[in-house]
Formats: structure tokens, sequence, C-alpha cells
């Protein structure tokens, strides 16, 4: 409250006001005290000049009763001059101080001591001419202006008194100054009247100049700067006071405008930097094409605000086929799938056939937005490395704002690179012969499944494939042809794998399935089936006669027999010799030997 008060105090109105109207009061008091000084100078002047043309009538009248010797003559001049000339006192002394006439009796006959006497220590202490002596004379009881008149010693005079005396007496003409300072005090009060009337108006128009041309623009503007201080840099000083102050607002509103311009440019671009940030963060999290894939689909979705996403990338080494991925807002689910370009078959997405063939002729060099601005396609091109075609679908009625335009070029140079990448990598995991992974990638990913397990209780099982008697393939026709045979034997395991499963060459003509559920039945089941699609397979390679193969097939299911990636290894591997030793081409589950 006090620290409340005191901005009060301190504000600059307070001061501007407090200031003014101290000058205010000032002048005007100063003006009272000149106009009264002055008119009471003028009165006591007025005064004076009076008493002074009515001393020298009562002294010209007193002389002729006086050469009479007429006593009462000269109180009757005396009286007449107080009754007519408004005097509040007449008295004639002699040249000892005594007063030998008065129109006050009670002062008659005594005698002035002009050293101690309060009248008249007033001029004798202060040399006043002797001819005109006049002095105001202020005392509690009584205030008055007396004129002095000296009554000169004439030859007519000296039968009475020596003709030596200049003067033979002197005239004291009292005027009461009780008039005067009523008169006085009636000026005060009128001019005070006057000056508080002045005082209250230049109060309230002051105030009024004050608040309307200073303070309340000086307020709007603290407000200004509050309100841009919170960041809110639309606000919008408006006031009408003319002068510099509005000009000074108008600055402001130039200089806000343009902060808050160069602050959404700034936000603007650290919002691209994050989300660019993220993106590359989200991308980086795999090295592998199949899971990156789903990730640039979510990515898509998610910063572009996509409908229906499609991307399609050209299978490794299968020339013609490309890897679909689709997902739709709504449905989340990524949805994967081969598609030849020289089928029959429709896409199932946005995409079309000549799209695929216009961009595999590398027609496509950059983003492309369809003419009403709802759908993208984005070519990913490493220089010569054709790495994929991407397309964005907006909902409809929706188009691509200016944004997300600009991050689409920087978001496929992102995404071309890690593709370029996972490719590589999908290289090195590659087994060159079959196609499928490599048995360092199956140890991999069997040590990820055997982790996944321990943390969210996720099954998983091992299939042991090994050719049966493939020694004879390499004997009969040759070891070329054994590889083809083998080649052939990858492409269908891949061919009839699920989606989430890892089928790996394991070495020379073993191959291992890792299957991502526990399920016993399941694996089984998958198991007869792949036998017995490879059993059906005639291999016809150059003019050999077609001949048949079968596989021997051992089964490990984690929890159902091990939970850790060794174990499961060994215990397919075993019941892969069972399976052997019971006369090949069969299924077996390994079996716990029972004590
Ligand atoms: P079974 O497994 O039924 O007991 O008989 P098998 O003839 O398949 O016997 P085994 O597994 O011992 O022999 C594997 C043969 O596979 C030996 C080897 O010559 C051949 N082989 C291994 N790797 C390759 C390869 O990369 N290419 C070719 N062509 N042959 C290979
Ligand atoms: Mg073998
Ligand atoms: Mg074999």
């Amino acid at each position: 409250m006090i620290g409340l008060d005191l901005d009060k105090l301190t504000s600059l109105k307070v001061k501007v006001l407090g200031g003014i109207f101290l000058v205010f009061f000032l002048a005007i008091a100063m003006v009272i005290h000149g106009v009264l000084t002055y008119q009471r100078a003028r009165l006591i002047r007025m005064n004076t000049l009076h008493a002074m043309q009515t001393g020298h009538t009562v002294v010209a009248g007193l002389s002729s009763s006086m050469l009479q010797n007429d006593r009462e003559a000269s109180m009757e001049v005396i009286k007449d001059m107080i009754s007519t000339a408004h005097f509040s006192r007449i008295s004639v002394l002699n040249k000892d101080g005594k007063i030998v006439m008065t129109s006050e009796p009670s002062l008659a006959g005594k005698i002035l001591d002009k050293s101690s006497d309060t009248a008249c220590i007033f001029c004798h202490q202060r040399n006043v001419s002797k001819r005109k002596r006049t002095a105001v004379i202020e005392s509690p009881d009584k205030s008055y202006i007396r004129t002095v008149i000296a009554i000169e010693n004439k030859p007519t005079c000296y039968t009475c008194h020596p003709k030596e005396n200049d003067i033979i007496g002197l005239l004291f003409v009292d005027s009461s100054l009780e008039e005067t300072n009523s008169l006085q005090k009636e000026t005060t009060r009128r001019i005070l009247l006057t000056a508080i009337v002045i005082f209250l108006f230049g109060v309230v128009l002051i105030n009024f100049i004050v608040t309307r041309y200073f303070t309340k623009p000086l307020d709007a503007l603290q407000v200004g700067f509050e309100q841009v201080g919170r960041g809110n840099f639309e606000y919008w000083v408006d006031v009408k006071c003319g002068g510099e102050i509005s000009d000074m607002v108008d600055s402001f509103n130039i200089v806000t405008r343009a902060i808050g311009r160069y602050v959404d440019e700034v936000k603007a671009k650290s919002n691209e930097v994050s989300t660019l940030y993220s993106i590359v963060q989200k991308m980086s999290l795999t090295i592998e094409k199949k899971k990156l894939k789903e990730i640039v689909a979510d990515l898509l979705c998610e910063v572009l605000q996509a409908d229906c996403v499609t991307l399609a990338l050209p299978a490794e080494k299968q020339k013609g086929i490309f890897e679909i991925l689709t997902m739709r807002k709504g449905d989340k689910r990524h949805y994967h799938s081969h598609f030849h370009i020289e089928s029959e078959a429709k896409l199932s997405c946005s995409l079309t056939r000549d799209e695929l063939v216009y961009w595999g002729d590398r027609n496509f060099t950059s983003p492309v937005f369809s003419a009403d601005g709802t759908r993208l396609l984005l070519p990913l091109q490493l220089d010569k490395m054709l790495v994929g075609l991407i397309s964005v679908d907006k909902a409809a009625g929706e188009t691509f704002t200016l944004p997300q335009r600009k991050i689409i070029p920087v978001l496929a140079h992102h995404m071309t690179i890690s593709f370029a990448n996972a490719q590589l990598y999908e290289l090195a995991i590659t087994d060159e012969l079959t196609g499928l992974y490599t048995k360092r990638h199956f140890l991999k990913k069997i040590k990820q499944a055997e982790k996944e397990y321990l943390v969210r209780k996720k099954g998983f099982s091992v299939m042991m494939i090994d050719v049966d008697h493939f020694k004879y393939v390499n004997d009969s026709y040759g070891h070329p042809v054994g590889d083809r045979v083998l080649a052939q034997i990858g492409e269908l395991l891949m061919a009839n794998v699920r989606h989430g499963d890892t089928a790996c060459r394991y070495g020379g003509e073993e191959f291992v399935v890792l299957l991502n559920r526990g399920d016993t039945t399941e694996a089984r089941n998958l198991a007869e089936r792949l036998r017995k699609r490879i059993e059906a397979q005639p291999f016809t390679i150059d003019t050999i006669p077609p001949f048949h193969k079968t596989i021997s097939i051992g089964l490990s299911c984690c929890p159902r027999h091990f939970c850790t990636a060794e174990e499961m290894i060994k215990g397919a591997d075993a019941a892969l010799y069972t399976a052997k030793d019971l006369g090949r081409n069969q299924v077996v589950m390994f079996n716990p030997p029972t004590d």
C-alpha cells in the first residue's frame, strides 16, 4: 500500500500539477500582496495630503483666534476640523512639548517626551524632516497617521512669543487608520475570493489539459509497453493528443509492429529448426529400411498434416519391383505391399504407374504440387541414385501451407540421405546369393527378441531349415546350379514368411527364420506350409530336367521351450537333427529330453 501511495506521489502528473499549482499559487499571492501594498501606500498618501491641507487651514484658523487670545475660538476651529474633515484627533503642542489644545480632553496638559513617547520616538529616532513630518503609528490599541505641522513664529506673534523662535508650536493632525484597514480587509477578502475562483478554475483547466494531452497518452503508452513486454506485438496504442507525444506513440506502434514481424520470423525459423531437429532425430532412430519407411510415413502425416501418404521404393536386386507403404491419417496403420511396374494390377494408393515410370526415367528432380495444391509428389534422389518416390495427399479442400512448402525440400533431403544409408545398411545385412538377411543380422535380431521377451513378455520362435541331400545337386549339376537352387529357395522363403518375420541364410544350404510370435501351433503350421511349398516347387535351371528338393525344419518356441537366444538356436538345431534322423522332409518341434 505504502509503495502504491509513494508511486502515486512521485507520478509525473502529481509533479507537473504540483509545480504548476505552486507557481500559480505564488503568482496569485504576489499579486494580492502587490495590490494591497500599493493600495495601502496610496491611501496613506492621500490621507497625508488631506491632513496637510487641513492642517494648514487649522493653523490659519488658529493664528487669527490666537491673535485675539481667544482660546475657545481656537478650540472651535479644532472641533470644526474634526467634524468636517473626519480627523480622529487634532492637538496643539507648545515649544516645550505640552499639549495646550486638543480635541481629546484626556490629553490636555500632557507633556510629551520626545525620547520616550511611543508616537514621538517614531520620528525623533528616524531623523525625519522637521517641516513635513508624517508617520504611521501602529499600536495595539490604536493605529493612526500623524501629520505634524510646525506653527511658524510670525511678526504678528511677537507680542506673545519671542521673535528669535522660528516656531511657536506644533500641530498634530491624527487620522485613524481604521477605515483604511477595513478598506484594506475588504479589498483583501474580495481579491482572495476572486483568486480562489480563478485558482479553482485554473486547477480544473490545467488538470484537464495535463490529463488529456500529457498523462493520459503517457499512461496509454505505458500500457502499450507492458503489453509488448508480455509478447503482445499486435497491441496498438491509440491516442488523440497531437504533438510530440502523438508522434512518439506513432513511432512506438511502428516499432512494435516491426518487432512483432521480426519475432514471428524468428519463431517460424525456430519452429522450422525444431521440427527439422525432431524429424532428423526420429529418422536417426533406425537404420533399417522397413522401420524407416514407417517412421517417414508417420512424419509426413504429422508434419504436413496429410490425409494419405504413399512411399514407393525400388526393391533391392528386383528390377521393376517397388516396395509400397501406404498409410492414412484416420487409420494410422502401415500397409506394406509390392508392386511390379509391368503388372496389370492397380496400385492401391494415390500413386500411378505412369508417375513411377516418369520418376524412373529421372524426370522428377524436385517436389511437384498438383494444380489445386492438394497433392505433392516428392522424389527422393541422391546424385544419380534413385531412392524413392513419395505421394502426399491432403484431405479435400486442404492445401499445403507456406511453412509446409518451405520445409519440404529440406525434409526430402534428409529422407533421401536416411533411405540411402538404410539401403547401404540393407546391403551390408543381406546375403548376396539369396537376398535373405545374413547370419549376423539374425543374431542381432534374436538378441532383440530375447530383450523384448524380458521386457514385454512377447514370445518368438526359431525355425532352423536345412536342404536335404543338397550335396547331390552340386555333385549332379555342378556348384553354379547349386547356387541358383539356393537363390530360388531364398526367394521362396522370403515370399512365404510373414511381414514381421525375419528370414536369413544361416550358412551353406542352411536357413533360419525368426518368427515374431512364440505360439507353437502357429510356428508348426508356418513351417509345414514352407516345407510343402518347397517340396512342390519344380526347379528348372537351363536345360536340366526339372527336379524337386525338400527341406527339414527344426522348431523351438519362446517361452514354451527356452527364453534365451542361444538356447533357442540350439533347441531348433537339435530339432533339425532329429528331423534329419527321422528321415528328412519333415518339421520337428523341439522336444525336451524326459528323464
Ligand atoms: P543332408 O543335409 O540332408 O544331411 O545332406 P547334405 O548333402 O545337404 O549334407 P550337408 O548339409 O553336409 O552338405 C552341405 C553341402 O552343401 C556341402 C556343400 O558343398 C554344399 N554347399 C554349402 N554351401 C554351398 C553354396 O554356397 N553353394 C553351393 N552350390 N553348395 C554349397
Ligand atoms: Mg547342411
Ligand atoms: Mg543339407
